[in-house]
């Protein structure tokens, strides 16, 4: 046998469609493009109207198994199944979130799919694509230096310097930043204080835009951000700094979802990456408006395991969007499932131990608990979980058997996909099983209603998704809660800000933990957002470079193009 292709050639291979090919085959009327060359456009606000009266596609949200090192394979499983239904002539259209540059050029290398089941023009992707995260970095920062320029100005607003919370951001990994000290210098260069900087994704600002449905809606919520008190514990926000219009006014184009395609040409919105751990960690409310009017299907992926992108995807983005999913797609892999035997020592960054790939049924079934609570939890918020076994070349079919076996005795949906190595036609089993579950009988449940008080919101994830015995809270987080009801802030909905490693809040418990507490050290409110959050354990909102960054390994060769970026 040989090799197969790198992505790499197989995407410089591909054949693109102009974008208005693509955009006509998902029904967006060409003169709502704003073209950005050839494979890529804005779609104009106004198309959501235009396409309203057009049937309501299936509505299928892709998650997985809690993730390893290794990368589930979620995105790559998601254009695959796209490429899928396709092949069984159906339209589909994928919802994806936008890579960040900081993990493209640190660990992570591209986030656009394998083999054969790509998101295109990748380049564009996973570097500026249309400016959107610019512009998210620009008018987060905007905020900041209007908030700074009043404290020198004479802070009027008497503004408790120590309780700001509003840093800056950028899209670098850059550990040196995480906390500075800012204004030294002379009476002229601002008022001292200690700061730090996040990742742009990890912006309210950026989960503001995901949430957005208007530019009106944008607009207020940016107005409601709040970035300290006041001595006497008034929230100060972006509207009291007059800084909210301009945020909308840098924002404004980048609310427009970006359209690009895949390997087979199957049309991808691509728009705004809210942080995965701190912040709701799946795509735009606006790209899926649009895209639940484009086809048959719309498939939107959420970040990380099911406990933690699916669960604000049905308890928070579907409750903004007013969009009810038919089914949820629940990746696992052979690899995953023996990380999670706990028999190996998989380490981010590293090769796979070699005793990882000789065929190993019984390390699969090792780790059998995770992929069980995750169907699950899946099942909790009312929909049919189908089990997407994503093949790598390396697995073994007895191996690949344990998985479909256990989702099987499980009672749930599963096939085996073998999209990277083969396109859409690899994963056109997985598109019919999708298809059925999109039939089964379903009514989205959430975990908690929002007129609940928030201590029982954060207890209801904490116990009904994570499997917690209860929550302890901190006096301060405890206060805090009692302060944020008395503000209004009540009726949010809540984000746990947790380790994505394991589905308790502790990253070394595997499989599916009992008897545990988690403990809420802080919580904090995105007013503009529209939730609050509270935080378990050591989050890390600005990453840091690996001793080897795959920045060291982007160039340009001798003909202009990018290299590297796999
Ligand atoms: P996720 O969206 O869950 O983070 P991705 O789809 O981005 O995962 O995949 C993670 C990594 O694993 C990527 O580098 C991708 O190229 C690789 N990968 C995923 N599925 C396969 C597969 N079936 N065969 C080979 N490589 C794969
Ligand atoms: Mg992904």
């Amino acid at each position: 046998t040989t090799a197969p292709p790198s992505d790499l050639a197989i995407a410089r291979a591909a054949h693109l469609e102009p974008i208005t090919t693509v955009a006509e085959s998902a029904g967006i009327p060409l003169d709502r493009l704003q073209p950005y060359g050839r494979h890529v456009a804005k779609i104009d606000l106004a198309a959501e109207q235009d396409l309203a009266g057009k049937p309501r596609a299936r509505y299928v949200v892709i998650t997985a198994i809690t993730p390893t090192p290794l990368g589930e394979g979620k995105t790559t499983t998601a254009v695959g199944l796209a490429q899928g239904l396709s092949q069984l002539g159906h339209r589909a259209t994928l919802a994806l979130r936008q890579p960040s540059m900081g993990p493209t050029f640190g660990i992570k290398g591209g986030a656009a799919g394998a083999g054969f089941s790509q998101v295109l023009p990748m380049e564009t992707l996973n570097l500026h694509l249309t400016g959107d995260f610019h512009a998210v970095t620009a008018a987060h920062n905007l905020l900041s230096a209007m908030l700074d320029n009043h404290l020198h100005h004479g802070n009027e607003l008497d503004v408790d310097t120590r309780s700001i919370s509003w840093r800056r951001v950028l899209d670098v990994n850059d550990r040196a930043l995480r906390g500075i000290v800012e204004g030294l210098g002379a009476r002229i260069d601002g008022v001292p204080r200690q700061s730090g900087f996040d990742i742009t994704a990890a912006s309210e600002v950026m989960a503001v835009l995901a949430l957005s449905t208007s530019l009106t809606d944008l607009r207020g919520r940016l107005g409601r951000i709040v970035v300290g008190f006041t001595t006497t514990g008034h929230p100060v926000t972006a509207e009291d700094l007059h800084a909210a219009g301009a945020m909308a006014v840098i924002l404004k184009d980048a609310l427009m979802p970006n359209l690009l395609q895949t390997t087979e040409n199957t049309p991808v919105l691509i728009h705004t990456g809210p942080f995965g751990n701190i912040a709701t960690g799946n795509s735009s409310v606006i790209a899926d408006r649009i895209g639940i009017h484009t086809g048959d299907y719309l498939l939107t992926e959420a970040g990380f395991g099911s406990d933690m992108g699916a669960e604000r995807f049905f308890n928070l983005k579907c409750r903004v969007s007013g969009l009810l999913p038919d089914a949820a797609v629940l990746v696992a892999t052979v690899r995953s499932l023996k990380a999670h035997s706990g028999r190996f020592r998989v380490v981010a960054g590293r090769p796979l131990p070699p005793e990882m790939l000789l065929e190993d049924p019984d390390a699969v079934r090792a780790g059998a608990a995770n992929l069980r609570r995750h169907i699950e939890i899946v099942r909790s918020f009312g929909v049919s979980p189908v089990v997407a076994v994503n093949a790598f070349p390396t697995d073994h079919d007895s191996e690949l058997a344990v998985i479909t076996d256990l989702a099987e005795s499980e009672g749930a949906r599963v096939a085996v996909s073998t999209h990277v190595l083969d396109g859409g036609k690899g994963a056109t089993d997985l598109a019919a099983v999708v298809a059925e579950a999109c039939d089964d009988p379903h009514q989205l449940r959430h975990t908690y209603e929002l007129d609940e008080p928030l201590r029982d919101k954060i207890e209801a994830v904490a116990t009904r998704v994570y499997g917690a015995d209860g929550v302890d809270f901190s006096d301060a987080a405890a206060k805090d809660l009692a302060r944020f009801e008395v503000l209004g802030y009540g009726a949010f909905p809540v984000v746990i800000a947790k380790t994505h490693l394991s589905i308790s809040s502790d990253p070394s418990l595997r499989g599916d933990p009992r008897g545990w507490r988690m403990p809420v050290r802080e919580v904090r409110v995105a007013a503009g957002a529209g939730y609050v959050y509270a935080i378990s354990g050591e989050m890390r909102t600005m990453p840091g470079l690996p001793k080897h960054p795959a920045a060291a390994s982007i160039d340009l060769d001798a003909d202009g193009q990018v290299v590297g970026l796999f």
